[in-house]
């Protein structure tokens, strides 16, 4: 049911994501244009509620969710299970990029119990494939820093969904760099953060609310 929905979903969902422009412009260079997300058919702007989507946002919305320091609004949050979610990125290094977190606060990966690892990980496989399909991707990196020497910024365990297109950097693995916050020390000794903005919440809402009719 599902399957048979996502064409004409893909094709009615708009999505209006900021350039990236925090990007290193160098890095910025090497991003091709297909990067756009994809349009919505002219005169299409939403999608009707289903009384599940409803029951979903609702859910959602009483609940509250923590990443590390941060205290997340539900209208970041697009897809929740009952030891998972996930939320909009902040800082998105490519159209797509998300963060799939267990509810508990845990910093580390070790620090998971069996069913939150398995939870994490099979949230993270839906996700994916879902995203892939939403911004006409053909390939996902999964990844997660773990701990502050392996580039983790947030400590809460976190794994990155990231969609990927042919050439969507001109070497594959600069996607990492882009992530890391080597990178991110780097660019703010260059005096380049201010090319680094935090996304409106407005954005990060916006795009939730697209992804959440992804999971209906
Ligand atoms: P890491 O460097 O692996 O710890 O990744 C942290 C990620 O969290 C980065 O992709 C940030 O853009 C993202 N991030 C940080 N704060 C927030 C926030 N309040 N909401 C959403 N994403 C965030």
């Amino acid at each position: 049911m599902l399957k048979s929905l996502l064409p004409s979903l893909t094709s009615r969902c708009s999505l209006s994501l900021t350039p990236f422009l925090y990007l290193h412009p160098s890095t910025r260079r090497r991003l091709l244009p297909r990067h756009s997300p994809p349009h919505l058919s002219p005169g299409v702007t939403s999608l009707r509620a289903s009384s599940s989507f409803s029951h979903d946002l609702h859910r959602m919305e009483s609940e509250s969710y923590t990443f590390g320091p941060y205290k997340i609004s539900a209208k970041e949050v697009f897809y929740s299970t009952q030891l998972s979610y996930a939320l909009v990125n902040l800082r998105p290094v490519v159209p797509g990029h998300v963060l799939v977190c267990p509810r508990r606060d845990v910093k580390r990966f070790i620090d998971l119990t069996a069913d939150e690892t398995s939870d994490l990980w099979l949230t993270a496989q839906k996700i994916g494939h879902q995203l892939e399909s939403y911004h006409n991707a053909s390939s996902l990196t999964f990844t997660i820093q773990d701990g502050p020497q392996a580039g983790q910024t947030v400590s809460h365990v976190h794994i990155h969904i990231l969609p990927r297109k042919s050439g969507d950097f001109e070497n594959n693995d600069e996607i990492y760099e882009a992530i890391d916050s080597k990178e991110k020390e780097l660019k703010q000794k260059l005096d380049l953060d201010k090319e680094r903005k935090d996304r409106s919440m407005e954005e990060m809402a916006q795009e939730a609310a697209e992804y959440r009719k992804l999971f209906l």
